[in-house]
């Protein structure tokens, strides 16, 4: 098989040719300054907020509060250290988790350097937050509650209605980065009690550098980055607009379409979960086995690094993720396995498996196959494997 076998939707989406249809005219046809006078730049303006009512109806909120920016990595940044800024005299604690995205992390980090005091959740064995923790966190200087819904790496999606009714009990804003699940899975921003969100067009099938931040109306959060007066002076640069027109093009294709998806990649799922645990001996599946992204699958396999099994397979076509990262020579684990509480040689042997609408059972059977000759190919050479081997004898 030659054929490319695309399993790193989590790490970004194909972008739809019918989303790139969408956007063609306002590269060279519409491309006026949505903010100008003249009529010419009106089909350009007028379709900026049609993509804004688009996303707006698809996440229960008002046109208004739909804000655009340059991807999740913006927007997640822009919540925290604008929140820091505007509510800091009220308080200075923020509550997250330790399973977040980096873009939450790390700027969690930045904010205690300028003097915010953070809680990093712990998360059970199914990266699922501790509702009781997180009540127990809560103080009377704690500003903003952020967390993710659905987990980037293991699937597991939050308990994120009730965390919005805690936060909203305790008068503390709420703050959720929704890149994974926006477009994936409902989300209702008043029915989950969410104060601001963020999200992002390249994870579900719409272009790169274009995102959004849901804030909503009477949260009194400035601008990130400064200059003109786009965005109701909350987000300033010339607007993208063939990209905002391709993300209201993908998420209304998501939304339409959504309970057929979920329904079609959670079976697929599913089959490949339980042929690779029933298959390949010494496997653990990573994330709650059911509150998960519907195309998300991750497994730790014993005595292997899933750096090198990432290379067998690409030379298979096929194109995964592991949590190990490897970063200025040292091999760090994934942070994400380490909360669910994964020791740190189990949690190198990571495999993240990231499906879409257009994943066959075909490219599925042979994935597997090739994950079990593969595996047993990279056991053969582990000492570690060779050990235990002589040991269970
Ligand atoms: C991809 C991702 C981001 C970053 O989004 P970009 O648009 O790539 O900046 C943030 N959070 C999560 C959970 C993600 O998966």
């Amino acid at each position: 098989m030659s054929k490319l076998i695309y399993l790193d939707n989590a790490a970004t989406t194909q972008v739809y040719p019918e989303v790139v249809d969408a956007m063609k005219p306002f590269f060279t046809e519409y491309y006026g300054n949505p903010s100008a006078v003249y009529s010419f730049a009106s089909e350009a303006n007028k379709a900026v907020t049609g993509s804004r009512e688009i996303i707006a109806k698809a996440l229960g909120a008002k046109t208004e509060e739909i804000y655009f920016t340059g991807g999740g990595s913006e927007s997640d940044n822009w919540a925290l250290k604008a929140t820091a800024d505007a509510y800091g005299d009220k308080g200075k604690h923020i509550i997250t988790t330790k399973i977040e995205h980096h873009a939450i992390l790390h700027t969690a980090e930045y904010l205690e350097k300028k003097g915010f005091e953070v809680t990093y959740l712990d998360v059970d064995e199914d990266g699922v937050v501790r509702l009781d923790e997180l009540k127990a966190a809560i103080r009377p200087d704690t500003i903003l509650i952020s967390v993710m819904t659905a987990n980037n790496e293991i699937g597991t999606i939050q308990p994120i209605a009730e965390i919005g009714k805690i936060a909203k009990e305790n008068g503390v804003l709420f703050h959720t980065d929704a890149v994974q699940a926006f477009g994936h899975i409902p989300i209702n921003v008043d029915e989950m009690n969410i104060d601001m969100l963020s999200a992002s067009g390249h994870k579900v099938n719409g272009p790169k550098g274009i995102g959004i931040m849901y804030i909503r109306k009477g949260i009194k959060i400035n601008s990130f980055i400064h200059g003109g007066s786009q965005e109701r002076s909350r987000r300033a640069g010339t607007h993208n607009v063939p990209g905002i027109v391709g993300y209201g093009k993908a998420i209304e294709l998501a939304t339409t379409n959504m309970e057929d998806r979920i329904k079609y990649e959670t079976e697929l799922r599913d089959y490949l979960i339980e042929r690779v645990l029933k298959e390949i001996p010494h496997v653990r599946l990573n994330g709650h086995r059911t509150d998960r992204l519907p195309n998300n699958a991750n497994f730790c396999f014993r005595f292997i690094e899933g750096e090198s099994l990432l290379i067998l397979l690409d030379q298979k076509g096929i194109c995964g993720s592991s949590g190990s990262a490897c970063t200025s020579g040292a091999l760090d684990p994934s942070h994400v396995l380490l909360a669910i509480g994964l020791p740190h040689e189990i949690a190198h042997g990571s495999l993240r498996l990231t499906l879409s609408e257009k994943t066959t059972k075909e490219e599925i059977d042979y994935t597997v196959d090739e994950l079990k000759k593969n595996i047993e190919r990279l056991r053969k050479m582990s000492p570690l494997y060779e050990d235990f081997i002589k040991q269970a004898v």
